[in-house]
């Protein structure tokens, strides 16, 4: 839970690049951008002087109804110009979950508005995280966080994430005419990073068309330069009815996210007053959001952080391949992307007791922040991170995980 009310803290006091410092000064190595949001590391004074300029100069003002402003108007061209979607729209909120929410009341809205009333089920994915708004907590496919809510929203499945058969297999089970769309995130991140087997993708897309179903790409962590290229998708050679994305695209220096939807979904409620889609959030499109994102877009293609990343992700594959030799080591998960997994054994986390908690903590006193899931390590440094840094990280991975296997 996020709470800064009491329990142990870690107080971040300062960053910059991929150092972070806390409170008593002392240094860390920024091993996860944060939440895999920080793409262009932290502390860039670009970023902070596009924000003050645009709050000196318009503050805030909410997109909606016929109200628009130049960021969310400048920030939604330059999208929809790298999105890998048929003439694409895009339509801008303050995060991730509140998209993927936005998304799916869209594809259950385009059915409604075609006269298909019935087709309303959304298919996702195990290990799939979609943020913890109604439909993305209904949509993820890790039990941990759906239990003990009461009936979250109806109509949702979750099918195995390595096989596009069991895709199709749950389409039909389901029937084709009652479902509305498929979710899937190119790498799955928080779920431990879970690459998609070959032609996984395109076998999905394929399915989706044929069974009507709208295929939509969450790509809330893949997107902005972490997996080379602007929505992670195209990776895979695919072109979705929408993608879902926030994060990477203002490095999160401010909360934004939003949807590039294609037109054919969209048109039936775009500038239509008769067919509306009435959903909207208070900070849609806040402008002073949308000038971070241009200015941190801005980094992304200065700095060409798009083939940079490619560099990086095979510097940080091979330094993490070197932690498959430890004994404490079930696999690692890397290869695609700026992000990777380390998996602990079986052995290590039942009979002996370990814990991720406390590889995660061995790791941050020696320095490095890494994050804990139940079975795994997972890091997604920025993609400014240096070749010594990654091997910094990577070592004082396998000295944490040394140190704590002597204690058990
Ligand atoms: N989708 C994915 C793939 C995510 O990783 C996340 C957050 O980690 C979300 C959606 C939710 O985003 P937010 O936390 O901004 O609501």
């Amino acid at each position: 839970m996020n709470t800064v009310a009491k329990g142990p803290e870690f107080v971040v006091a300062r960053a910059e690049g991929v150092w972070l410092w806390d409170e008593s000064g002392d240094r860390f190595l920024d091993g996860t951008s944060s939440l895999w949001y920080c793409n262009v590391g932290h502390g860039r004074t670009e970023i902070a002087d596009a924000v003050h300029r645009q709050m000196s100069t318009l503050d805030a003002y909410t997109v909606y109804n016929d109200f628009a402003n130049v960021p969310a108007i400048e920030l939604s061209e330059r999208l929809a110009a790298h999105a890998p979607v048929v003439d694409p729209r895009v339509i801008l909120t303050s995060g991730g979950g509140e998209s993927i929410d936005t998304a799916a009341k869209l594809a259950r809205r385009y059915w409604y508005a075609l006269g298909r009333p019935d087709k309303t089920h959304l298919i996702s994915r195990t290990a799939g995280y979609h943020g913890l708004n109604g439909f993305g907590t209904s949509m993820i496919g890790m039990d941990r966080f759906r239990t003990g809510f009461g009936e979250m929203v109806r109509d949702t499945s979750v099918v195995p994430h390595n096989s596009a058969a069991a895709v199709e297999e749950e389409i039909l089970r389901v029937g084709p005419e009652n479902v509305a769309a498929f979710f899937a995130e190119p790498v799955i991140g928080a779920g431990g990073v879970y690459l998609p087997e070959r032609d996984y993708f395109t076998e999905v897309a394929r399915i989706c068309h044929q069974y009507d179903v709208l295929f939509v790409v969450d790509s809330v962590i893949c997107g902005f330069a972490r997996l080379g290229n602007w929505f992670g998708i195209e990776r895979f050679g695919v072109s979705p009815d929408m993608i879902v994305f926030a994060k990477g695209v203002s490095s999160g220096y401010l909360p934004l996210g939003g949807v590039v939807v294609n037109g054919r979904v969209a048109d039936p409620f775009w500038n239509q007053e008769g067919n509306p889609f009435v959903h909207g959030t208070t900070y849609a499109g806040h402008p002073t959001c949308c000038a971070a994102a241009m200015a941190n877009l801005d980094i992304l293609e200065r700095e060409d952080l798009f083939t940079v990343s490619l560099e990086v992700e095979r510097h940080l594959d091979s330094a993490l391949r070197g932690l498959e030799a430890h004994p404490l080591v079930e696999e690692i998960r890397s290869g695609v992307g700026v992000m990777g997994a380390v998996e602990l054994t079986e052995e290590a986390l039942t009979e002996r007791g370990i814990t991720t908690a406390e590889v995660f903590a061995e790791t941050r006193a020696r320095g490095v922040i890494v994050r804990p899931i139940p079975k795994a390590l997972l890091v997604s440094p920025p993609l400014v991170v240096t070749w010594e840094q990654i091997d910094h990280l990577a070592s004082t991975l396998y000295g944490a995980l040394d140190a704590v296997a002597a204690r058990h």
